[in-house]
């Protein structure tokens, strides 16, 4: 496993203001090369990514941040293995994501990365339990071993009480709660979270900061979160900032201060 030495850095990287972690001896879980995503639509060409190079970290919170249409989801889409780059690479554990077969793709966006959508994304027809326990039987846990995976998780958002309630019968905040408990439904080692609170209250948000935060602490899951939300930055090891497709810059948290409604270097949206 590489280290974030300089001697692997890019060119780019060399001149962009990138922090590591405080603690150096992390190993990269996601690397992307000079990674680009362009979107035609008729005449019109969108440069969404224009050259992403960046080193995230194994056990890291990193929230990314941007004004919006800057690229964050593209980039999510990109690092999830959802969508392919227009050019560019993206390295999950040193693996080269694109010389991967659809076997191998399905099996590390079942397995090894997790999806959290601000609209949640449940299965409407579903129950909770059911809804967390689907990508397990695409992983062959089927039976009562996945209910009781799916109960214990359910347990671990606070939601085991209402295993048998559909997203109907459910707030924002329960949905929410149990889209991560699916996230994790086949033990990921990377949580996606796109503007996971976007769609919530303040504390509803705050419930579902402290689940993703024990996610991270306890389990040691390498969180990547979009969003605007300042009590969340609060949390994380770096921050991100993606403008016009690009990364303006990647500071630890301990060197930004972050107060509610504001943080140094971001115009508030
Ligand atoms: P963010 O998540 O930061 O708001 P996005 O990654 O969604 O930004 O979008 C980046 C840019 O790419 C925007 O200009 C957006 O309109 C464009 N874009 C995103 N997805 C598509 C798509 N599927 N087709 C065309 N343009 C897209
Ligand atoms: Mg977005």
């Amino acid at each position: 496993m590489n280290k974030p030495t300089p001697a692997n850095q890019t060119q780019a990287q060399a001149h962009l203001p990138v922090a590591r972690p405080d603690d150096k001896e992390r190993a990269v879980i996601i690397r992307t090369r000079n990674l680009r995503k362009s979107y035609r639509m008729g005449q019109v060409v969108t440069e969404a990514l224009r050259g992403i190079d960046v080193e995230l970290y194994r056990g890291e919170f990193i929230c990314v941040m941007g004004p919006s249409g800057s690229g964050k989801s593209t980039f999510f889409n990109m690092v999830g293995g959802l969508d392919s780059p227009t050019s560019g690479r993206v390295f999950i554990d040193e693996v080269d994501v694109a010389q991967l077969s659809a076997v191998e793709l399905a099996f590390l966006r079942c397995r090894k990365i997790g999806y959290i959508f601000q609209t949640y994304n449940l299965v409407q027809y579903l129950t909770a339990l059911e809804n967390v326990t689907v990508p397990m039987a695409f992983a062959g846990v089927s039976g009562d071993e996945a209910r009781q995976r799916g109960l214990a998780l359910l347990d671990l958002v606070g939601l085991k009480e209402r295993w048998f309630h559909k997203p109907i019968e459910m707030s924002g905040g329960q949905q929410q709660r149990t889209a991560i408990a699916r996230s994790m439904s086949n033990n990921p080692a990377i949580l996606l979270c796109d503007e996971p609170t976007g769609n919530l209250d303040l504390r509803t948000g705050s419930e579902i900061h402290q689940i993703l935060k024990r996610l991270n602490k306890e389990r040691g899951v390498t969180i990547i979160c979009a969003t605007h939300d300042h009590r969340l930055i609060s949390m994380a090891d770096r921050i991100m900032w993606i403008r016009d497709g690009q990364v303006e810059r990647i500071v630890n948290r301990s060197e930004v201060t972050v107060e509610t409604g504001s943080i140094e270097g971001q115009e508030n949206e």
